[in-house]
């Protein structure tokens, strides 16, 4: 092997990160009955962070901002997964379901071939922290059965980052042979990191996966290049190394990563679809009952 050659491996890429291609500010909105939140990832994004669709990250001590929730509604052709840091919220759906959410917990729904719900915070009073985020199903289970995973705090495992630099939380996939207890449709990582202050930490996730960090608190400097803060989103390369990751402060990270459906997607409100007929189709079924009873006239 000449020297040319030597020179030349260090250079070719092996230890490249995966590149920054995005960052997306969040805005403040409201949805549902008046409930004040910052949406991260938006309809425009949606194609680009398949299968990820939607992420709305709420904060609010505020009771005002919060206590009306999400009266009923519907959702078709994919998932909601919902994460409570802190507070309590009950959910209803037109098939009779009913649970509450605590602090630390997930429901992940699928909506599958349609339902409708209503998502009420259960306290009058303190802070309401979380998140929820809309995952996209593959045309072959859009008309999946309705179904919820109760994931509650103590089901999902906890564990020291593999550098020390803090702590994470495996809600879905698996960290270092961690596995999160989510069952997905597709593969997903979703893992909760609390990065201590000026620690760094190096994260390796799947070649070909849409992968996104969504920053909830703190701010950190991601590949030595930019710099992330809170309610602000930046997406990656879908091919390349390790992403580094270097908090200023103390730091709350949402790390996304999920392989791409690659289909066509039609989106409308709370139908994610793969064409305008079958978005008219879940309208119709709507207006006409066919996703079941309101949630109030069961309770
Ligand atoms: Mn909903």
């Amino acid at each position: 092997m000449s020297i040319d050659r030597l020179s030349r491996i260090p250079s070719a890429g092996v230890s490249r990160s995966r590149t920054v291609e995005r960052l997306v500010v969040g805005h403040p909105t409201s949805d549902g009955a008046g409930v004040k939140l910052t949406r991260v990832l938006t309809q425009p994004l949606q194609r680009r962070l398949d299968p990820f669709l939607m992420l709305d990250a709420f904060r609010n001590d505020n009771p005002d901002d919060y206590i009306g929730g999400f009266p009923d509604h519907p959702h078709r052709g994919f998932e909601t997964v919902t994460y409570m840091i802190a507070g309590r919220m009950r959910h209803r759906d037109s098939a009779g379901h009913e649970g509450l959410l605590e602090n630390g917990g997930v429901q992940w729904m699928t909506a599958g071939r349609g339902v409708i719900h209503s998502e009420i915070p259960q306290q009058e009073e303190g802070l309401m922290e979380g998140f929820q985020l809309w995952v996209n199903l593959p045309a072959k289970d859009k008309k999946a059965e309705p179904g919820y995973q109760t994931l509650l705090k103590g089901d999902i495992p906890s564990v020291d980052l593999a550098d020390g630099a803090g702590r994470v939380r495996v809600i879905a996939g698996d960290y270092e042979g961690q596995t999160g207890p989510a069952r997905t449709f597709t593969p997903i990582n979703i893992w909760d990191l609390r990065l201590g202050r000026d620690k760094t930490t190096t994260l390796a996730l799947p070649e070909g996966h849409t992968v996104a960090l969504a920053v909830l608190g703190g701010t950190v400097l991601v590949n030595d290049e930019a710099v992330v803060r809170a309610a602000q989103l930046v997406s990656f390369a879908r091919t390349g190394g390790a992403i580094t990751l270097e908090a200023n402060n103390q730091a709350t990270v949402l790390v996304l990563s999920g392989a791409p459906i690659n289909e066509p997607m039609v989106a409308h409100g709370p139908f994610v679809m793969n064409t305008v007929g079958e978005i008219k189709q879940a309208m119709l079924d709507f207006e006409q009952g066919r996703f079941g009873a309101r949630t109030e006239t069961l309770h």
